[in-house]
């Protein structure tokens, strides 16, 4: 929603607006190859000051690029879709809902995948859940320096020379769709 809010070109996808779907999360290890122009660019958020999540987005356009949570400690990044091209990523099913306590009830009820994979009210409830774990594991390995072709930089050190905006600004609007 604050994406949305930027730029008139970055509308809300309509099946996230009336809750028919949730937002699709891919995560991915925390080694990024970034161009100078690019990095320029970037300008980065947290919904309040002692936030979790850190959000990347763009200057230019308002597109949420990722993010990084502490509880992954320094390990992935996520993305989404719904704002950023991701290209290459495998095909790995959806693993679960999460923050289904921030989804009405009978809307959530009806989610597609609803009956065939693990609905989570909220992570810090239901951390110890076997869904979690498997996740907590995946995002915490330390980056497979095999894999990466190129020096890379991480979302951690592109923070670290940036200022971290406070934004929350749809928060009211965001409680008042429940
Ligand atoms: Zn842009």
């Amino acid at each position: 929603m604050i994406s949305a809010g930027k730029r008139p070109t970055n509308a809300l996808p309509k099946a996230l607006a009336d809750y028919s779907r949730g937002v699709d999360l891919f995560y991915f290890a925390n080694a990024l190859i970034v161009q100078d122009d690019s990095r320029r660019l970037l300008e980065f958020s947290k919904l309040r000051e002692d936030a979790f999540n850190v959000t990347a987005m763009t200057q230019c356009c308002g597109t949420v690029m990722c993010g990084i949570h502490r509880a992954f400690e320094g390990g992935a990044i996520w993305a989404t879709p719904d704002s950023c091209s991701i290209t290459g990523a495998s095909d790995m099913a959806p693993q679960f809902y999460l923050f289904a306590n921030d989804f009405p009830a009978d809307k959530c009820l009806k989610l597609p995948l609803r009956n065939s994979i693990p609905t989570l009210g909220s992570a810090y409830d239901e951390m110890n859940s076997a869904p979690l774990q498997a996740l907590m594991s995946a995002v915490r390995a330390p980056v497979d320096t095999r894999l990466v072709q190129r020096d890379y930089t991480t979302f951690d050190q592109l923070v670290s020379v940036c200022d971290v905006k406070i934004d929350n600004a749809c928060f009211e609007q965001s409680r008042s769709r429940l």
